[in-house]
């Protein structure tokens, strides 16, 4: 796999592609061809396959980053008299709560530590104690510090109790198990960038069809109308506005490398892999992963930052960037951190490679040890 000469994304989005995808945007479509827009068609398949959603679930793609199709899910699924709860646990779960806010729809923000899973036993009781609530709104995992919720237990306590459940699994589909027939849900929210290993610009919803039909009207933007999108391609094949061309072309060709590979288990399988060689990299030159083993996802890892004063993000990412890879700086509100994404076109190599670029850089920078600093009281 020759990749040229950019360097690694170890980010969460967009990541590194194969030689194959980046070719397949070499073409220029037109919107009203019947070929890209077969091609269109046939992605969309292919993504309610991956969660085994038969008839009864249809794919809405949408132009933009993953948070339109997060936004668009809910101005459409939850109807403007609804109430969503939302166990939030990180950075893209606040956002679902201030995109509530901006829709004017109710929202339960049910905080939990962020190095805490949200449980089924968690919303089983927000539930219990307001029966107001219609949806719940759940990131599987929660990529601001790597974590991954209990998507499985939930999905069973909305079902028992008739609620919709919106899962954003923008940084989970295609690469942890996800089956609609075992974990069941009202739309579920991916993005072409992430694990599919597409480039970004394009969301997509996986809606239950009777979902989705009975939310005509609800959207408060036309660009947002998911009801309208779904429509108005089944008529004509076509996207209603100017479809992203190339990012669609990269994405069956990324969805082609993902069937081949051998689907989610493969792909779920490469990832474990990459973020466990990490982990043991990591360990080695003294660093601490901030979440336990049993809630880390293997998509993105969080390590507290060195204490020693030597230390600095910026000029730490400078100089891993200047061997190759690319960092992610820490999201969370307590402790001073840093991010390594395990996913995209790359396998453990990359991983042990970028361990001897942080290891060197440490070197580099005199920083002796890689301690952590004590939490904050
Ligand atoms: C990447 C991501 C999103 C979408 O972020 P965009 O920057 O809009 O693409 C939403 N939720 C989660 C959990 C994510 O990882």
């Amino acid at each position: 796999m020759i990749r040229g000469n950019d360097p690694i994304l170890l980010t969460p989005g967009p990541l590194t592609t194969s030689l194959e995808t980046k070719q397949a945007m070499l073409r220029d479509w037109g919107s009203w061809d019947a070929a890209f827009n077969q091609m269109t068609g046939s992605v969309c398949r292919d993504l309610v396959d991956i969660v085994s959603g038969g008839d009864q679930y249809v794919c809405v793609p949408l132009q933009g980053s993953g948070t339109f199709a997060v936004e668009a899910a809910i101005g459409n699924l939850v109807p403007r008299t609804g109430r969503v709860l939302v166990p939030n646990n990180g950075a893209y779960c606040a956002r679902i709560v201030r995109i509530c806010r901006y829709l004017n729809r109710a929202v339960v923000d049910l905080a939990i530590a962020e190095d805490r899973p949200a449980t089924a036993a968690a919303v089983e009781a927000a539930l219990a104690a307001d029966a107001s609530i219609t949806h719940v709104a759940l990131v599987h995992c929660e990529t601001g510090a790597g974590l991954r919720n209990d998507l499985e237990g939930i999905a069973q306590v909305c079902r028992v109790r008739g609620k919709g459940l919106i899962v954003d699994a923008m940084s989970s589909y295609a690469a942890l198990p996800i089956d609609v027939r075992t974990t069941p849900f009202e739309a579920l929210v991916g993005a072409s960038g992430k694990c599919l290993e597409g480039v970004p610009g394009m969301g997509f919803v996986i809606a239950r069809r009777e979902a989705l039909a009975a939310s005509a009207g609800t959207a408060h933007s036309l660009a947002m109308d998911l009801h309208d999108q779904h429509v108005y391609m089944e008529r004509t094949t076509q996207w209603r506005f100017t479809p992203p061309t190339h990012v669609v072309a990269a994405l069956r060709a990324a969805v082609d490398q993902f069937i081949a590979e051998g689907g989610q288990p493969a792909r779920g399988a490469r990832y474990a892999a990459n973020c466990a060689t990490l982990i043991e990299g990591m360990r080695a030159l003294g660093f601490r992963p901030f979440l336990e083993p049993a809630v880390q996802a293997p998509i993105i890892v969080t390590f507290h930052a060195p204490s020693d004063p030597a230390y600095e993000f910026s000029s730490f990412y400078a100089r891993v960037r200047a061997r190759g890879y690319i960092l992610y700086p820490g999201k969370l509100t307590q402790v001073e951190t840093f991010r390594v994404g395990c996913i995209g076109a790359i396998d453990a190599n990359e991983m042990r490679n970028v361990v001897a670029a942080v290891g060197a850089t440490l070197q580099e920078m005199g920083i002796g040890s890689v301690a952590p600093a004590l939490r904050a009281a």
